[in-house]
């Protein structure tokens, strides 16, 4: 019996690489980090193809199961997107086919779980579950939420005007939700894709537009976005943070020099030296316990090889998120 069957049903953790990068190190960070958790499920890695064959096999020797995916391509009439923006972006819907899982969590790269979050797994069936995201860094500067100051993390603060109608329903950070793998959503997923017009924070938006009504925020202790440190430390319990998001700029643990914005924070140096304690931490490498680890035949490269190599030596997004 695999590790994913123990509890009778079948559950992954997922990520997924694309490029040449250092991205990989990110996800050896988040595999380590779930051992060090004692997850009960194993990381699945959805990787496109052009992740380097050195880079798939660190992955399977920390015991990721490696899941190639085909690229998702623009339809034709979005061609005025660049190739890999799109790719990269959209490829990550392929995640709705991985049906030999009745439940996944998906984790960006660049979050590491600190404490055990499989008691995720258990919550009802039917909703898609996630962290409301906070609309208060620069990089929500186009939408009305960042010019009215108006923030769903403290909607009392500025309230949002009566003349816009309803203030915006909740809209999470995707860097972490949990859904259900499943072959019609995932088709729901690129027909609606084929007319929905990409937009600046690209499938994040998309995915909150899709799944607007099964939505259901989770605590902020599930994916800790770390401008909340600084934005809405009153929101923060960092005793109580199990999932840490780093995904404010110059936060990447494997790139960090403290230089940027915020960055000299003793808050955030302590997380880094977290992710990086775990990371050095050579006794949670993985032990081949004779448990089988499925490696997949990496796809063959297609002719778009060369618009994805060396676009994620910044980030895996072309535009950053919000948080
Ligand atoms: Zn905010």
């Amino acid at each position: 019996m695999s590790p994913a069957e123990t509890n009778g049903s079948k559950r992954a953790y997922v990520t997924f690489l694309a490029g040449n990068g250092d991205y990989w190190k990110g996800v050896v960070g988040l595999a380590k980090g779930l051992r060090k958790a004692k997850s009960a499920y194993p990381l699945v890695v959805a990787v496109l193809p052009y992740v380097p064959e050195d880079h798939l096999q660190i992955l399977q020797s920390q015991g990721c199961i490696v899941h190639a995916i085909e690229p998702v391509y623009p339809p034709e009439n979005q061609t005025q997107f660049a190739m890999a923006y799109y790719v990269i972006n959209y490829s990550k819907l392929r995640i709705w086919e991985f049906m030999e899982y009745e439940k996944m969590i998906y984790l960006d790269g660049d979050i590491q779980v600190f404490d055990n979050i499989d008691h995720l797994f258990d919550m009802p069936e039917g909703s898609f579950y996630a962290v409301m995201d906070c609309f208060c860094e620069k990089t929500w500067s186009a939408s009305p939420q960042y010019k009215i100051g108006y923030c769903q993390q403290c909607p009392k603060t500025v309230q949002w005007p009566a003349k816009l109608g309803s203030p915006p329903p909740p809209y999470f950070n995707a860097g972490m939700f949990v859904f259900e793998p499943c072959v019609l959503t995932y088709h729901d997923l690129l027909e609606t894709l084929e007319v929905t017009p990409p937009s600046s924070f690209a499938e994040q938006d998309f995915l909150n537009m899709f799944f607007k009504d099964i939505y259901r925020p989770i605590p902020p202790i599930y994916n800790l976005v770390l401008a909340m440190l600084w934005r809405h430390p009153e929101n923060v319990d960092l005793d109580k943070v199990k999932v840490v998001h780093y995904c404010a700029a110059g936060s990447k643990p494997w790139r960090y020099t403290g230089k940027e914005e915020h960055m000299e924070r003793e808050d955030i140096k302590m997380l880094v030296k977290k992710w990086w304690d775990i990371y050095d931490d050579t006794s949670l490498d993985y032990k081949n316990d004779g448990r089988v680890v499925k490696a997949e035949e990496h796809v063959k490269l297609p002719p778009f090889n060369s618009a994805l190599s060396g676009t994620d030596d910044d980030d895996q997004r072309s535009v950053p998120s919000a948080a």
